[in-house]
């Protein structure tokens, strides 16, 4: 089981647990069996656990490509208790929430809520090719030696970038800056696009933000590209998402916002322009 808006990845097993159609048709038939519950609705979750059929429940703590959009402590610990009692797995997939992006070294560190296994990639590397999972002692005795591999897995080069990443994110101070330079962000976003009629909602937790819009994003986020800011759209393309790298300094995050970058750009797109 998943929710909507989820991503999981474009390989066949977790293209199955994406909720996007765009996404999974090109591909399909994919794995069977998957079913996905609304982001949020414990009650709907709850239902669907207890029927019995579920081996597991995949998850973001926070929903990166669909919009940026934050689980509650409630939501996560209904479906922790909800597994346990039916005897299912509860996945959290970090790939992109993870490994300090929200300002914690886990996303899910925050609500308090430990998974039966944990997804890591993206930036694990800094940029290299991996993925990881990361699975509790009684998952893991669950799986012995050959039973699932990869050619290039675990290999030593990409590991150690691996490493070095780990340690950096882990230096002493490292996770408190992101956390400070993402509330400053937020903030630089707010006073300066908080006005634009166009701007619906400004969210996210430590250097994961988005700008909801009540307008495409994709003009905006081309505009910007322009000015030499690069972003991306999430949600239904109606959601500029913001993830910079967690060392990115706080002048570059004025350079994005308080040099009214973004502002041109939304003055400049062509269906947001009148109205700026
Ligand atoms: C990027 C991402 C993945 C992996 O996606 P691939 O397209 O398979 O590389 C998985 N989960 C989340 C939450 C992601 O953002």
């Amino acid at each position: 089981m998943s929710f909507t808006n989820c991503f999981h990845g474009r390989t066949i097993g977790s293209l199955a647990l994406t909720s996007k159609v765009q996404y999974r048709e090109p591909f399909e038939p994919v794995m069977p069996g998957s079913t996905f519950v609304e982001y949020g609705n414990l009650e709907e979750a709850k239902k669907v656990i207890q029927s019995g059929k579920i081996a597991a429940v995949f998850v973001e703590p926070v929903q990166g490509e669909g919009g940026i959009h934050s689980a509650t402590k409630e939501f996560l610990q209904g479906l922790r208790d909800a597994c346990d009692e039916a005897g299912a797995l509860l996945v959290f997939d970090e790939v992109q929430c993870g490994l300090g992006r929200t300002g914690y070294l886990w996303a899910h560190e925050v609500y308090g809520v430990l998974p039966d296994i944990m997804t890591l990639a993206k930036p694990l590397a800094n940029g290299l090719p991996i993925g990881v999972a990361l699975v509790t002692e009684k998952v893991a005795a669950a799986i012995h030696y050959g039973d699932h591999g990869t050619t290039f897995g675990g290999g030593p080069f990409v590991c150690h970038a691996a490493l070095a990443t780990l340690d950096k994110i882990q230096k002493p101070g490292f996770l408190a800056e992101v956390t400070k330079k993402g509330e400053y962000f937020k903030q630089l976003l707010k006073t300066k696009l908080g006005g634009n009629p166009h701007v619906k909602e400004i969210r996210g937790a430590g250097l994961i933000v988005g700008i909801e819009l009540d307008v495409p994003a994709g003009p905006l986020v081309d505009a910007c590209l322009d000015a030499g800011v690069f972003l991306l759209t999430a949600g239904k393309g109606n959601v500029v998402r913001l993830v910079p790298a967690l060392i990115v300094s706080e002048k570059e995050l004025e350079q994005a916002a308080e040099e009214h970058q973004l502002r041109r750009s939304l003055a400049r797109t062509p269906t947001m322009g009148a109205t700026v």
